[in-house]
């Protein structure tokens, strides 16, 4: 159910590459949108973010967030660009509750093939919800992991936050 919902809301993420776009890498879709400007749904333009819908919305109002720079995913995001996309994402979610009033608003970022990313340049989802919209759950509706396994992860964890 989880990896269906991201598949489904990252493939309507993609558009027409543009080779020939600068600054980014070659054949990235959404450096290609960076470059272009003028998406027809473009909704912010900042000097580091980018917000727009994505060619097939899960719901209206559904709004990708991208820095401009190509940055493949959130390990290789810098702290001032994380600021700026944080700051964007809060800036257009409040946006999206004034102009639609949504019920809810879902907050989706992928990194890897293995969690469905599928435009390797980051992007935040900021979906609005609806109490009976057509999205899947997300969320399994309990744990399997049993509590070892989880006191030895928060410990790992931990140690390389020191
Ligand atoms: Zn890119």
């Amino acid at each position: 159910m989880h990896l269906h919902a991201m598949t489904a809301l990252d493939h309507n993420a993609t558009c027409a590459p543009d080779p020939e776009a600068e600054p980014g890498a070659v054949g990235c879709d959404f450096c290609g949108i960076a470059a272009e400007g003028g998406e027809t749904h473009e909704v912010l333009r900042t000097d580091t973010v980018i917000g727009f819908f994505p060619l097939f919305p899960a719901a209206i109002g559904h709004t990708l967030l991208i820095p401009r720079a190509h940055v493949p995913d959130i390990w290789s995001l810098e702290p001032a660009l994380a600021g700026a996309l944080a700051e964007a994402s809060v800036a257009v979610a409040h946006a999206i509750r004034s102009a639609l009033r949504p019920d809810g608003l879902s907050v989706v970022q992928s990194n890897g093939r293995s969690a469905s990313q599928t435009v390797m340049h980051l992007h935040v989802h900021l979906v609005p919800r609806w109490e009976d919209d057509a999205l899947p759950r997300i969320w399994p509706t309990r744990s399997a992991w049993p509590e070892h396994r989880l006191a030895a992860a928060g410990a790992a964890i931990r140690s390389r936050l020191d």
